[in-house]
């Protein structure tokens, strides 16, 4: 919600400043999604604040769960008519992941990612990035199951091509005061915006930071990622050690197994290598992710060629973990996210 808006409405309104506590609480911490449920408030203080303030600025159209029930896609409309979605994903027993939008639709344009396909409607404010935890938080609650207790910035858009409303949202999300996660639970997932790593190390040195990094060669890299064409692996590598100097945190590697453009025996070699020119490899963790379908030519390699990938790499000192791919029946799988 927009609380400085808020703030200003009720001081000008001559209200005491218990009030916009209770407004906070009702609404960062417990969840309320519409003025009934502050029900702290005196009857008429809502009916003023129904008439001028949404509580969310995403309004939810449709919410689809999975057959296993380990999944759940939200889509939301934003107040222009624009359609985002964000996934709440049951990766750990009794602990959710919230999977949140940054952007409607991509700049970057990735071939193998639905929400690349479409190309940038907009960037997403703070608001529509925090507000898409509170309505899935409010979702929970009103199914009686457990929080939320990591939010992933890897649904639809480039967050660092939105710096600063992500560095917004993520502050709103950690602030005690408000949504009140740990950074080390929060992760921002990037297709390789350079300056934007350079930021975050800067800025949220406890937050995550996850690079979608596919391959290790730059002809490769240039057509699966094209934002490599203006941040290529030089740069990237440059980048992602300075991060790590800083920081002294983990990078996760993201890469999506393509069938003939980054699974063979010799390219796990190369990422190897690549990876070791960054920093040693306790450093990483990878995490291959098998190719989701999108329509288009595309293939994941045979689950055996996938595991070959990963044990190569094991053997060679790296971290890796094969991911599992919730939501697929609900197109709520990385890279399925596209707004319809
Ligand atoms: N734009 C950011 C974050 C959103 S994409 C980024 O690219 O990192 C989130 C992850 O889903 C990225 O790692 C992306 O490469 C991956 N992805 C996109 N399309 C996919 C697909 N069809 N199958 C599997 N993963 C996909
Ligand atoms: Fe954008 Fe990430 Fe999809 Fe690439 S993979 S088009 S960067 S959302």
């Amino acid at each position: 919600m927009d609380f400085k808006k808020l703030s200003v409405f009720l001081e000008e309104s001559g209200l005491p400043a218990f009030r916009l506590k209770q407004v906070r609480d009702a609404v960062y911490k417990n969840f309320a999604a519409s003025w009934d449920e502050v029900a702290v408030l005196p009857a008429a203080l809502r009916e003023k604040l129904r008439a001028r303030f949404r509580i969310h600025a995403v309004e939810p159209l449709e919410t689809l769960v999975s057959k296993k029930g380990d999944a759940v896609k939200f889509s939301f409309e934003l107040k222009d008519g624009l359609k985002i979605e964000t996934v709440l994903l049951n990766l750990l027993p009794e602990k959710w992941s919230l999977c949140v939008s940054t952007q409607a639709g991509c700049p970057v344009r990735c071939p193998f990612c639905a929400t690349g396909r479409k190309g940038l409607k907009r960037n997403l404010s703070p608001d529509e990035i925090t507000d898409q935890f509170l309505a899935a938080a409010h979702y929970l609650k009103t199914k009686g199951s457990h929080k939320i207790g990591s939010v992933i910035f890897m649904g639809m858009g480039e967050p660092f091509l939105n710096y600063d409303s992500v560095a917004e949202a993520l502050r709103a999300m950690s602030d005690p005061e408000l949504i009140g996660l740990g950074q080390r639970h929060l992760s921002v997932s990037t297709a390789g915006h350079v300056p934007g790593i350079r930021r975050f190390a800067k800025d949220f040195p406890q937050c995550n930071l996850a690079i979608s990094l596919h391959s290790v060669e730059d002809e490769v890299r240039n057509n699966l990622v094209p934002l490599n064409n203006t941040y290529p692996l030089k740069q990237l590598a440059k980048a992602l050690t300075d991060y790590i100097v800083m920081t002294k945190r983990r990078v996760f590697v993201e890469y999506v197994m393509l069938e003939g453009y980054n699974a063979s025996r010799s390219q796990a070699a190369k990422l190897n290598s690549w990876l070791r020119t960054v920093a040693a490899p306790k450093y990483f963790v990878v995490n291959l992710i098998p190719y989701n379908r999108t329509g288009g030519t595309f293939r994941a390699p045979e689950r055996e060629r996938i595991k070959i990938f990963a044990d190569l790499l094991e053997e060679m000192g790296l971290e890796v973990t094969i991911r599992k791919s919730l939501g697929a029946d609900i197109s709520g799988a990385c890279g399925q996210l596209a707004g319809k």
